[in-house]
């Protein structure tokens, strides 16, 4: 099997609203669909989500990449040489949703040839998980409103909280009235993208003290080097980097330097290659991990389910895998269902991505 032809396929797709945090905003869902095209007739499918302010990637320069420098040099490769082919593609630096697409691809056309799921290929652990919702800014009136229906609707009980407002209270008050609306019962997480400072983070974790958050994501810039360390040190919730520990190399200083206790992992950025080498350090090195979500469409979601479901410690925490909800539409030919708050892997061989041509042909922006 070799690849003969990698497709790399703009698409928009409308947010019922725009989803809002500290490090951006998006109102469509604006993605590049990847698929990679073999002779003898299977295709690997996967998509790579821009993230500008994240990563530096754009809609065109993800196809850009892809077209003129990732497609000439993987052509003619079997998909299962993925170390030679991730040699080619690192020679260009940065682009990871471009590489992990096309990784992720590879992957499917391996599954699909030799008539396995993904999942029991990477570890086969299991094949559903838990999942987690984000709640997006918003006044903590509505924040209330938008986790219980979500709740009511899909039985999902663990909410990752946008938080790193200025200043705090809102984002205090917010998950305050999270926790007295919803009890007990659910699980209560926060995500600062860097929006806060160190005694910012710090100030507001002590106002929150009572609250059993499970965990809090990236508050203040890693580039704070010493505040970061002085902020895990007096946390007593574990503290998971994100968007600051996106390689493996920087998965390591990040533990190393006490920036962080835990990773979340993101198959949008590291792919299943990559994001495996960031699981199997993290376990290593007794850290701690979270499958996280780059505003997934049903598509990544379904990857980074693969993933997730794959291994014990990913399986352990809720998955961030609902962000597709806030989507007027998708790509699947048959939508994912969340039910009892669970996400079930597909047993098709690969991912058991199956686009509705219908709708591609809708969404697509380059016709
Ligand atoms: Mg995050």
């Amino acid at each position: 099997m070799k690849i003969t032809n990698i497709e790399a396929i703009p698409f928009a797709i409308p947010y019922r609203k725009p989803l809002a945090f500290a490090s951006g905003q998006i109102a469509e869902a604006a993605h590049v669909l990847v698929r990679v095209h073999t002779d003898d007739g299977l295709v690997g499918t996967a998509e790579a989500p821009p993230r500008p302010f994240t990563y530096g990637e754009t809609q065109a320069s993800i196809i850009s990449v892809i077209e003129t420098i990732f497609a000439p040099q993987i052509i003619g490769a079997s998909p299962v040489e993925r170390e030679s082919i991730h040699a080619r593609l690192n020679r260009t630096v940065a682009n990871p949703a471009a590489k992990s697409a096309i990784d992720m691809a590879l992957w499917d056309l391996i599954g699909q040839s030799v008539g396995l799921p993904v999942t029991d290929l990477l570890g086969g652990h299991g094949d559903q998980m838990r999942v987690s919702h984000m709640v997006g800014f918003a006044e903590p009136s509505e924040m209330v409103a938008e986790a219980g229906r979500v709740r009511d609707r899909y039985g999902i009980t663990t909410f990752k909280v946008k938080v790193g407002r200025r200043p705090i209270d809102m984002d205090v008050a917010a998950c305050r009235a999270l926790r007295e609306a919803l009890g007990d019962g659910v699980e209560l997480y926060i995500d600062g993208n860097r929006g806060w400072t160190a005694p910012d983070s710090a100030r507001a974790l002590r106002k929150m003290a009572d609250l059993d958050l499970l965990f809090a994501e990236e508050l203040c810039p890693a580039d704070d080097v010493l505040g970061r360390r002085w902020l895990v040190n007096q946390s007593t919730i574990p503290m998971f980097a994100d968007e600051s520990a996106t390689r493996p190399g920087e998965v390591t200083r990040e533990l190393l330097d006490g920036a962080a206790t835990g990773v979340s992992i993101k198959t949008a950025r590291t792919g299943f290659t990559y994001s495996q080498r960031v699981l199997f350090q993290c376990e290593g090195l007794g850290a701690d991990v979270v499958m996280g979500n780059q505003i997934d469409s049903q598509i990544g979601s379904l990857c980074s389910l693969a993933f997730g479901a794959a291994f014990e410690l990913t399986s352990r925490r809720a998955g961030e895998l609902s962000n597709f909800l806030d989507m007027t539409d998708d790509l699947l030919a048959e939508p994912l269902q969340i039910r009892n708050g669970v996400l079930r892997v597909r047993e098709a061989p690969g991912l058991g991505i199956e686009i509705d041509e219908d709708k591609l042909t809708h969404y697509r922006q380059d016709n």
